[in-house]
């Protein structure tokens, strides 16, 4: 699905709806001391008798698509989650 690379979009700061550009969002490296991630590899270890439990994990096979809107009046951003799984979203180059 193409979806168009500037939009009118509400903005938190200028309280109007602006134009603003979508990025795409890529997300950052999970902190291997954080809290959660501390407690799954806890719950990963502990078992019966030492045998790890694994749940067997399904992934979805499509992801709902996320972007990084900037606003082209204040340059604040926020982020957009198109709230549907698709395989694919383009920006639109036009
Ligand atoms: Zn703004």
């Amino acid at each position: 699905m193409e979806i168009p690379k500037e939009q009118m979009l509400y903005c938190k700061k200028c309280n109007t709806h602006t134009e603003m550009k979508l990025k795409a969002f890529k997300p950052g490296k999970a902190r291997t001391m954080a809290w959660g991630t501390r407690k799954n590899k806890r719950s990963q270890k502990d078992g019966y008798g030492g045998k790890a439990q694994f749940n067997a994990i399904v992934k979805k096979q499509t992801k709902k698509p996320t972007f990084v809107a900037e606003c082209s009046v204040c340059s604040s951003k926020r982020y957009i989650v198109i709230g549907k799984r698709m395989k694919k979203a383009e920006l639109s180059t036009a």
